[in-house]
């Protein structure tokens, strides 16, 4: 079996599939590997999200979450027009519940016309009228945001890869790198692969990857789990569009929402709560190793501290189904107890420095053979097809260097 490649991906996530499909098209004739510890694509990150297309709404304008959530949501649709994968553009809503929301709301439209998104600010009326079903004193309509699955665009790109003769090997764990100055050799559960350029998109397990390389990493990652619920099917058109709170500009990521999801269900969520294992989805999920490490590390007191209440009452409502409801009871009254059914979280993995700062945009770090992606949180789904050519033009930076 000849185990050389030109290059090798580890992660069989989104990211990792749109550079591999990518490398392809950009070295037509070069072998690619994708190299993914799981059975199959898409099985952490990508496969436990909300399955929003994001309109890009919330991001420092001039960053690459703006740049490439932009540029993303226009290519997400045409990538789905292109091979047939069912989307919609239903469109978000934000929600002003109260006078200071709505305040904070008008601050969000500016940021929207910073960022170049297309806005429509509603009144109470106007609300009421679109989503009688929704309570507020006004709204902001995104009309780009659209939902879809995350996990049939993964799949599809794995195909592209391997009809252009790549080859994806699933159920294959990397436990060794070592970096050399004509190529990389990876140690992994099924063999050693030896590739001339080295890619990484290994979500939850980015620091340890960089570790791998010999690197010492200036940030952890650390869980975030995102619990839902599901709505029972009575409640499939209780929206028509998805329903989002009005955000503390800190944490924008945080404030559970309505979502419409590309099956026709509807869910509620995710919160964000530490989780006590990288990859584990259960609240009762506990590593030891994952843990301790977390603990040892001064970044995750720090971010706790700087983020005391807003911890605390995620951890609360995360206990509480009745305390989670009133989150979503402010924007929809009638949601019941009764209605939150159960339904899989996710783990976010965010890049956290020593000094306990979120790491806010999207991280690279390369060396000479290899690029790591550190930190791919939200809008990276949205993202993957603008981020997969930007790690192809770095790599040709690197090409052209060696
Ligand atoms: C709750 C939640 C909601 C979200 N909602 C949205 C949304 O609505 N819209 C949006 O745009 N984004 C959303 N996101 C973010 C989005 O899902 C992620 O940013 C994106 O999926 C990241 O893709 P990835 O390929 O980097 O990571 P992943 O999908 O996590 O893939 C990484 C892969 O690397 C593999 N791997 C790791 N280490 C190794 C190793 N040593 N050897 C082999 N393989 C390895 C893992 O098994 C995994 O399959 C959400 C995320 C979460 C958790």
């Amino acid at each position: 079996m000849n185990n050389n490649y030109d290059f090798i991906v580890i992660g069989g996530g989104i990211l990792g599939m749109s550079t591999a499909w990518q490398l392809q098209q950009a070295y037509p004739g070069q072998s690619v590997l994708v190299i993914e510890k799981e059975r199959g694509p898409a099985q952490h990150q990508t496969g436990h999200n909300s399955g929003v297309i994001h309109a890009g709404v919330y991001y420092k304008p001039g960053s690459l979450k703006a740049r490439f959530c932009r540029e993303g949501n226009a290519a997400t649709r045409a990538f789905c027009d292109e091979y047939g994968i069912k989307y919609d553009n239903c469109g978000k809503l934000l929600v002003a519940t109260n006078e200071a929301e709505y305040r904070r709301m008008q601050a969000l439209v500016s940021r929207c016309e910073e960022n170049g998104i297309e806005v429509e600010v509603l009144s109470e009326t106007q609300l009421k009228k679109r989503e009688p079903n929704i309570r507020g004193v006004g709204a902001i309509f995104v009309p780009s945001t659209g939902i879809v699955s995350f996990t049939e665009i993964t799949v599809q790109m794995g195909k592209l890869v391997q009809a252009a003769g790549g080859t994806l090997k699933f159920a294959t764990e990397v436990t060794a790198i070592d970096e050399r100055a004509d190529g990389v050799e990876v140690n992994t559960s099924g063999g050693t692969f030896r590739g001339r350029y080295l890619v990484a998109c290994a979500g939850l397990m980015a620091d340890r990857v960089v570790r791998l390389l010999g690197l010492e990493p200036s940030f952890r990652i650390l869980p975030f789990r995102g619990e839902y619920f599901l709505l029972p099917p009575e409640h499939n058109r209780i929206v028509n569009h998805l329903i989002y709170p009005i955000p503390d500009p800190d944490l924008p990521f945080l404030g559970v929402h309505l979502t419409r999801m590309i099956d026709g269900t509807v869910t509620v969520g995710p919160n964000a709560v530490l989780a006590f294992k990288r990859e584990g989805y259960r609240k009762t999920d506990i590593s030891l190793r994952d843990s301790l490490e977390m603990l040892c590390y001064s970044g995750l007191r720090r971010v706790l501290l700087k983020n005391f209440r807003a911890s605390l009452a995620e951890f609360r409502n995360s206990l509480s189904k009745r305390g989670y409801l009133r989150l979503v009871q402010k924007y929809c009254p009638q949601l019941r107890v009764e209605d939150l059914t159960p339904y899989p979280a996710g783990i976010r993995a965010q890049a956290v420095t020593p000094d306990g700062a979120l790491v806010d945009d999207f991280l690279f770090v390369s060396t000479r053979r290899a690029l790591v992606v550190c930190n791919a949180p939200s809008p990276a789904a949205t993202s993957a097809i603008p981020i997969g050519a930007h790690i192809v033009t770095q790599l040709k930076g690197l090409v052209e260097k060696v």
